[in-house]
C-alpha cells in the first residue's frame, strides 16, 4: 500500500503529518511506499533529502493525491478541489472535527472513502499514544506562556539584583486540563507565582502538585461529567468564579485562559471590564479563542492591545512550535496507523472500540459517532 503526505495549505499552517522518523517506520513495517509532497515538511524543518533518505520518495501534489492509498494529513482538506482530489476508495486519517464540516465529510462518503478523524480518537487509556488533541494542547499551553512573556515587559520569575529586588510576575490560568496544565507547569519553570482554577475537583490535586495554588469559590457544585470531561455549570456557579477573576484582575499580571466545554461554544469568563481592571501591561493569551473565546475581547486569530493590555486570541499555537508539534502528531498517527494494520494486514475492524471511535465515513457511509460528548 502507498501512504501518502501532502503540504498543508490550510493559511499559515507550518505542520506537516509524518516525519522522516516515521517513514522510516512504516517502511519497516512494510508499507510498499510513502509519497511525500516536494517542501511538505519544510515549514517544520524537515527536507526532503532527510525523507528521501528515511525511505519515501518525494512527488508533486498531484501525485500524492492519485496515488495514495492510505493519506496522512493534519488539516481537514479543504472543502471543493482538495476534498475532490482524494482517492476514491482510499483511507484519510487527519483531524477532520466532523460537526464542524459536514460538507467535506459528505464530499468523502460521495468518494467512498474511508475517513479517521484523530479528534475523535476515544480518551480511554489503550488510545493514549494516539492522542493527537492532548499532544497539540499540550504544546498550546506551553507556547501560551511563552506568547504571554514574549508580550509582558518584565520578568516571569523574580530576582535579587544589585540593581534591586525583582518580584516574580503572578499567573492565573482558568481551565486545568491538559492546556492549563501545560501552561501551569511552564509559567511555574519559568519561576512565576501560578495560580489555577477549574471547575472539576479532580484538578486541585494536579494543579498544587505543580507547585501553584488552585482557587476555588464558596459554592459546591462538581464540574465533572462523564468521562473527566466538563459540564456546563450552574449560573450560580459561573458568577461566583466572575466575581473571583474580577479580583484576580486587579492583581495578577497575565490570564492564560482554557476553559472548554466539549460539544459547546466556550464559556465567557472574562469580562471587558475583569481587561479593563488589570495593569497596564498585563497580557491574557484566550486559548479558546477558536471555540468563541474565554474573554470579551478576544479576537481570534490576532493579538492587539485593549487599553494597555495585550490580549492574544491566536488559534494556531501548536502550529507556531511547529517541528514539536509535527513530531508528536506524527508519532499519534503511525501509531495509530499501525494498530489499524500494516499494510497487506491492513484491514479496518469496526469491533476494534478505538478503531469504532474515530471513524467518520466507512466505505462511503457516513457512520453515527458512538462516543458521544456527554450532555451538558
Ligand atoms: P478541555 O480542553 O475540554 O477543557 C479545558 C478545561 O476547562 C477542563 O479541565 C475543564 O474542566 C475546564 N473548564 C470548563 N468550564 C470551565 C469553567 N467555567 N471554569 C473553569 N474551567 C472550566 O479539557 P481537556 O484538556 O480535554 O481535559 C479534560 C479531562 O480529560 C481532564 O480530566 C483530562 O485529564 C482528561 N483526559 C483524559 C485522557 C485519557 O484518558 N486518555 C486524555 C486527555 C484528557
Amino acid at each position: 500500500l502507498a501512504v501518502g503526505v501532502p503540504r498543508e495549505t490550510f493559511q499559515s499552517e507550518r505542520r506537516v503529518a509524518l516525519t522522516p522518523q516515521n517513514v522510516q517506520v512504516l517502511r519497516k513495517k512494510g508499507f510498499g511506499k510513502v509519497l511525500v509532497e516536494k517542501d511538505a515538511g519544510a515549514s517544520a524543518q524537515f527536507s526532503d533529502e532527510q525523507y528521501t533518505s528515511a525511505g519515501a520518495i518525494i512527488v508533486s501534489r498531484d501525485e500524492v493525491y492519485n496515488s495514495s492509498d492510505i493519506l496522512l494529513k493534519v488539516r481537514p482538506p479543504l472543502d471543493g478541489q482538495e476534498v475532490q482530489n482524494v482517492k476514491a476508495g482510499s483511507t484519510l486519517i487527519s483531524f477532520l472535527y466532523p460537526v464542524q464540516n459536514k460538507p467535506i465529510v459528505d464530499a468523502l462518503a460521495q468518494r467512498k472513502v474511508n475517513a479517521f478523524a484523530m479528534d475523535w480518537i476515544p480518551r480511554i487509556s489503550r488510545a493514549q499514544t494516539y492522542d493527537a488533541l492532548s499532544s497539540m494542547a499540550n504544546i498550546a499551553g506551553y507556547k501560551a506562556v511563552l506568547e504571554a512573556s514574549n508580550n509582558f515587559a518584565r520578568y516571569l520569575t523574580g530576582q535579587t539584583t544589585a540593581a534591586g529586588k525583582i518580584p516574580p510576575a503572578k499567573v492565573l490560568v482558568i481551565g486545568a486540563g491538559v492546556a492549563g496544565l501545560s501552561a501551569i507547569v511552564t509559567a511555574r519553570r519559568m519561576g512565576a507565582i501560578v495560580r489555577g482554577f477549574d471547575t472539576r475537583s479532580a484538578a486541585r490535586e494536579q494543579v498544587q502538585s505543580l507547585g501553584a495554588e488552585f482557587l476555588e469559590v464558596s459554592i459546591k457544585e462538581e464540574g465533572g461529567g462523564g468521562g473527566g470531561y466538563a459540564k456546563v455549570m450552574s449560573k450560580e456557579f459561573i458568577a461566583a468564579e466572575m466575581a473571583l477573576f474580577m479580583e484576580q484582575a486587579k492583581d495578577v499580571d497575565i490570564i492564560i485562559t482554557t476553559a472548554l466545554i466539549p460539544g459547546q461554544p466556550a464559556p465567557k469568563l472574562i469580562t471587558s471590564e475583569m481587561v479593563a481592571a488589570m495593569k497596564p501591561g498585563s497580557v491574557i493569551v484566550d486559548l479558546a479563542a477558536e471555540a468563541g473565546g474565554n474573554c470579551e475581547a478576544t479576537r481570534p486569530g490576532e493579538l492587539y492591545i485593549h487599553n494597555g493590555v495585550t490580549v492574544i486570541g491566536y488559534t494556531d499555537l501548536p502550529s507556531r512550535l511547529p517541528t514539536q508539534s509535527s513530531t508528536l502528531y506524527s508519532n499519534n498517527v503511525t501509531k495509530f496507523l499501525l494498530s489499524i494494520g500494516s499494510d497487506s494486514k491492513f484491514s479496518i475492524d469496526l469491533e476494534d472500540e478505538v478503531v469504532r471511535g474515530s471513524i467518520v465515513v466507512h466505505e462511503g457511509n457516513v457512520l453515527p459517532r458512538v462516543v458521544p460528548p456527554p450532555p451538558p
